[in-house]
């Protein structure tokens, strides 16, 4: 079965990768399906697509019922409720939204040990607003640092959401101050993974260096 937003998304990452410089396929679709049905879901697997990223745990676990005989990776990437990190880390395989020790902490414990280590990525708020979710830049060194060491995890990388912006260079410029922040960290701590980009900036961030872009609306339409 094809699916012509799939396709059309797929071939516009392909296209970006090479217009910005970027290894082939160094860029992975992550299809957002937050308020969108397990029949949605089962359509674009059957043209293709395997990792789903989800914001609300009851949502997810109800779509990951019915999907069961999928064989899908799913993403949590929504924000982490201390008393939902048990769910979360028995029933994702990533975890993008993590923006606390604690939470890290929790996830850590409460992975089962017949898993492997879940994949996790710190949320980090460029834009600055305080009502953000996400740590500042200045807090990421260190949690980076303290937050590697545990078990049952595995440190990936970072993940932001940057203010929306219409110009194409205001959309590139938190992406790349977030990247340089990384390459730094990178000399001590291996990260590969920048959870950068969704529908309205998806080109500005595989320029910056996205390895993961997370797109709801340009796949499934409007919610
Ligand atoms: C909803 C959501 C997306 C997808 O956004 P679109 O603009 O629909 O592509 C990406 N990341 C996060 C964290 C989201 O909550």
């Amino acid at each position: 079965m094809s699916n012509t937003k799939l396709n059309a998304l797929l071939a516009q990452i392909r296209q970006a990768e090479i217009a910005y410089h970027r290894a082939p396929f160094s860029v992975q679709l992550l299809a957002v399906s937050k308020t969108k049905t397990a029949n949605d879901i089962a359509q674009l697997y059957a043209a293709g697509q395997r990792h789903f990223g989800e914001n609300y745990c009851q949502e997810a676990l109800k779509k990951q019922q019915e999907l069961g005989a999928y064989d899908i990776t799913w993403h949590f990437i929504g924000p982490i409720q201390s008393n939902k990190t048990k769910i979360i880390a028995t029933h994702f395989s990533w975890v993008h939204s993590v923006d606390s020790l604690k939470v890290a902490r929790r996830l850590s414990e409460q992975r089962p040990a017949y898993l492997p280590p879940l994949n996790i990525c710190l949320q980090v708020n460029i834009s600055g607003e305080v009502s953000k979710s996400g740590i500042t830049l200045d807090e990421l060194p260190e949690l980076c640092e303290l937050v590697v060491v545990l078990p049952n995890i595995n440190l990936r990388g970072v993940m932001a959401i940057p203010e929306p912006e219409e110009s194409f260079e205001k959309q590139r410029q938190p992406f790349k101050t977030l990247y340089q922040a990384v390459e730094k960290i990178h000399t001590s701590i291996p990260l590969d993974t920048f959870s950068f980009g969704m529908s309205g900036d998806l080109e500005a961030a595989i320029a910056e260096g996205a390895t993961i872009v997370r797109i709801g609306t340009a796949l499934f339409g409007a919610r």
